[in-house]
Order: C-alpha cells, then sequence, then structure tokens
C-alpha cells in the first residue's frame, strides 16, 4: 500500500539547519562585499563575504579551473558540507552554488565566466522538505515501517538531480543510509550515459566527485533517451524497484532510510506514462515536481490520493545546458569511467576473438504488425534479444558485461559488471580491440551494445 501522511512543519526547519550544520558559527558577517585582486600567477582572486541564507553561484569557464577556499563561517555545496582552509577543485563548465546557514567568507582562485551572490534561494522549501522526509523516517522507526519513497520530477534543467543530491546529502548527515535511484539515461550521475542504477548512500557526497560509486547497481538500457526504448526502460525501472524492495527486506536501515528516484526531464506522452510507472513500480510516497504546474496538476489528478504530491519552484541558478553541452558532459563521463576522475585510472587495451564472446542487442527494430510473428506484439519486439554479428559496425560503440552466465538468463533484467569500448575491428583475423577499465580477460563472455559511441582520443 502506498501510504502515509506528508506534512509540512515549517517550525522544523531552523532546528534542523542547525542540527545538520553542527553547530551555529560565531563568525558575524557584516556587508556584502566582493573584492577581486590579481595574484602574481595571475590567476584572479575574489572574496565574498556571505550573510546568512545566502548563495555564491559560479561558473567556472571553459578551459579553466576554479578553486574554492572557505575562509571563515560554515558552507555547504549542494548538501556537502566544506571544511575550512581546504582548497576544493572545480573543472571546466562546473556551475556550483555555496550555501550557507548561518554566514560565512569564501575566496575563489581562477578564472569564472559568472560568480555572483544571490539572496533568493528556495533553500528553506527544500530543507523543509528534508524536514518532512525525516519525520517519515522517524515515524518509519516507531511504527515499524518503511521509509519515504521520493521521486523528483521536472522538466529539462530544473536542478532535479541537484535536488536528490541534497535530499541525499542531508538524509546521510542525519545518519540514515537512503538509496539513489537514477533513472536518466542521459545525464545519469551514478554510472555511464545508456544506464539505470542504484546507490547505496553511506556517506555524503565528494565536493568534486560527487557520490562514491564504489558497488552501484546498474543495468543496461542501451541510449541516452528512454524513448529509444520505452518498454525496455520500465521494465528496467521495476527491475530496480524489485531488486530495492528485496534490499528493504534484509536491511532494515535501507527500509526506514526510503530512496530518492531521479528521472529524466521528458515529461510528456510516453515520458509521462514513464513517470506514471515509476511512481506505482516505487510504490512511491512523495512526488516532488520541480517549475512545473502543469505537470503537478496531472500527477496530482493520475497518481493515487495518499501520494504526496508536491510542487516546488526551481532555484534560480539553475544553468540551462545546450544540447552541445549535454553531449560533452555524456563523453566526459563515459572517459571518466575509463580513465576516472581527472584521469587517476590508467584503463586496458586488448585484443578480444569474435568467437569469444556473444553479442547482443536488445530490442528489434519496429517492422510492420503484419510482419510480426503470430502471437507477437509489438511491445514484445522491444524486449527481444538480437544477436549482433561482430563487424566493423562495431567500432567505437559502448558494450556492456553482463553478469549473465548464460543466455538462458534474462538479460534485460540482469544487472552488469562494467563497460567496453570498441576501438578498432579487424576482420580478417576475427578480432576486435577494446578499452576496458580492467586488464583481459573479460570477466564474462555476454556483452550488449548499446547506442552510444566513445572516440577514445587519448
Ligand atoms: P536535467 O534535465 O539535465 O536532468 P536537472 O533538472 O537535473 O537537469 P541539474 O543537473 O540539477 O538540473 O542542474 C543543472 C545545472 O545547474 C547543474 O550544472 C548544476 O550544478 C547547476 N545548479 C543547480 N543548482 C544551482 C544553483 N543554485 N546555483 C548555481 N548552479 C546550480
Ligand atoms: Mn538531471
Amino acid at each position: 500500500m502506498w501510504k502515509k501522511a506528508f506534512q509540512f512543519r515549517l517550525h522544523l526547519f531552523i532546528t534542523l539547519a542547525q542540527q545538520l550544520q553542527g553547530q551555529t558559527s560565531n563568525c558575524t558577517i557584516r556587508a556584502l562585499s566582493v573584492m577581486v585582486e590579481e595574484q602574481k600567477s595571475e590567476k584572479p582572486v575574489a572574496k565574498f563575504d556571505l550573510e546568512k541564507e545566502m548563495e555564491l553561484r559560479f561558473e567556472v569557464e571553459r578551459q579553466e579551473t576554479v578553486q574554492m577556499e572557505l575562509i571563515a563561517g560554515m558552507t555547504e555545496v549542494f548538501g556537502t558540507e566544506l571544511t575550512r582552509n581546504k582548497k576544493f577543485t572545480f573543472d571546466s563548465g562546473s556551475k556550483v552554488a555555496v550555501f550557507t546557514w548561518h554566514g560565512c567568507t569564501i575566496q575563489l582562485t581562477g578564472r569564472t565566466e559568472v560568480a555572483y551572490v544571490a539572496k533568493e534561494t528556495p533553500m528553506l522549501l527544500y530543507l523543509n522538505c528534508h524536514a518532512a522526509l525525516e519525520q517519515m523516517r522517524q515515524q518509519a522507526e516507531r511504527e515499524d515501517e518503511r521509509g519515504p519513497r521520493v521521486m523528483v520530477v521536472g522538466p529539462t534543467d530544473v536542478g532535479k538531480s541537484t535536488l536528490c543530491r541534497l535530499l541525499l546529502n542531508y538524509a546521510v548527515r542525519m545518519g540514515r543510509r537512503p538509496t539513489f535511484v537514477e533513472l536518466d539515461v542521459g545525464q545519469g550521475s551514478i554510472s555511464i550515459p545508456g544506464t539505470m542504477g542504484a546507490l547505496y548512500i553511506e556517506r555524503p557526497a565528494d565536493l568534486e566527485e560527487g557520490f562514491s560509486v564504489q558497488a552501484p547497481l546498474i543495468y543496461h538500457f542501451g541510449s541516452t533517451t528512454p524513448g529509444t526504448n520505452i518498454k525496455l526502460y520500465n521494465k528496467i525501472t521495476s527491475r530496480i524497484a524489485e531488486v530495492f524492495n528485496q534490499r528493504c527486506e534484509v536491511n532494515r536501515k535501507a527500509a526506514v532510510s526510503g530512496c530518492v528516484i531521479n528521472t529524466c526531464g521528458w515529461v510528456k506522452g510516453s515520458g509521462y506514462q514513464a513517470l506514471v510507472h515509476t511512481a506505482s513500480a516505487f510504490e512511491v510516497d512523495v512526488v516532488i515536481v520541480l517549475d512545473q504546474e502543469r505537470l503537478y496538476n496531472e500527477l496530482k489528478r493520475d497518481l493515487p490520493h495518499f501520494v504526496k504530491t508536491v510542487l516546488l519552484p526551481k532555484s534560480g541558478g539553475v544553468v540551462e545546458r545546450s544540447k552541445d553541452f549535454r553531449r560533452e558532459s555524456r563523453d566526459e563521463r563515459i572517459r571518466e569511467y575509463f580513465y576516472g576522475f581527472r584521469g587517476c585510472f590508467f584503463p586496458h587495451a586488448f585484443d578480444v576473438k569474435f568467437s569469444d564472446v556473444k553479442i547482443f542487442k536488445i530490442g528489434a527494430p519496429t517492422i510492420p504488425d503484419s510482419c510480426l510473428p503470430l502471437g507477437m506484439s509489438q511491445e514484445d519486439n522491444q524486449l527481444k534479444l538480437v544477436p549482433v554479428t561482430p563487424g566493423r559496425d562495431l567500432i567505437h560503440h559502448l558494450l556492456s558485461v553482463s553478469t549473465a552466465e548464460s543466455t538462458d538468463e534474462n538479460l534485460v533484467e540482469t544487472s552488469v559488471a562494467g563497460f567496453i569500448v570498441v576501438t578498432g575491428v579487424d576482420t580478417e583475423r576475427q578480432i576486435f580491440t577494446v578499452l576496458s577499465p580492467a586488464p583481459r580477460p573479460l570477466p564474462k563472455n555476454i556483452l550488449l551494445i548499446m547506442d552510444i559511441r566513445f572516440m577514445d582520443l587519448k
């Protein structure tokens, strides 16, 4: 049963802010002042004094990095607290918000595209939301029930991923162990594009690197938009919900902490249907709609009445990202998978014999209904395994290495162990060359091909 009421308790937020902050900072900040000076290194240095509940927003210029240091007071970036007098580095294109509950002084070194201080933020509303979720967790603890399952939805570029990160960070800072469910196949944050998955959160996200992704549960979807195979998308969503339920049965802490589900920005047609499907698969208790009244009303109409649906404003700081920027950040995520964060890993290149692996694509191309075999529907086609004959076409494609031992297993619903990319094909010798995070041999021989390609330019 989806149940539980979701109540807003406004008075709670102040105490919670203090709890989250550890203790109230004793630095007093008088006026907002910005000071810019040029250092010997010719990197500009800017100092910002923030009063309570203000936010410094900045974007790092392309091909530049910016170092940030907290000089005084206390502050957080998307829910992760900053350590004082430690330098954090943000890479080219990063868009960052540094929020303070009590006031602080921050120094930025390096070229920013923009850097400004905002007084208006929805942070109190977001914190309030966290407070209500925390109450639900406490109630779950008392009554031996399960904690809140939250789905965050909204159009593109409204801060969905950021809000998920914030809610997860706040929960984990209160000692909870929430599960992060990532259903965004385009700009997902726990694995490479073209995948969906879940991650058990045990510590706040690293300021520079994000959440630690040591043992994520990942499924192969194969492309960067759910629309290419909506049936598969919904199937995997249901599968992740099933695995999460199993975990909750054996892990009380996981059950009480609940989950935060991040979704795609596609909120119309089948995209909308996928949201409704997700809500029902996970039996969500709370849906947070960012920035779109229409979506909010539709979900209120279509979801059971006991699901608490809330409309929250987006932050004025959220930055719109162009198609090109999105493509670049997808490439960057793949590069990071192989080469590590800031190039700290060394991937392996080796040859694989065509005969040593079995490659499949999930979903056959749609064919006219009249051509389908008797008793088969177009939908069955979307989950069908189509054997791929290795050849030149494989070049640059990403392949997921399934954890399945044999094709008797349901490959669609089996998680993947990792990914490789084809960097060369030699049809004469019947081999292809791959880039892999681990040395040869491949851990398993069943591979699933993605639509996504990656050019290894290193
Ligand atoms: P998508 O539709 O692509 O999934 P989204 O709704 O998940 O987008 P986010 O990824 O959360 O949006 O935010 C978009 C960008 O804005 C990110 O780069 C994020 O770091 C930045 N951002 C979010 N909130 C703020 C803020 N308050 N100030 C400055 N930048 C922000
Ligand atoms: Mn997102």
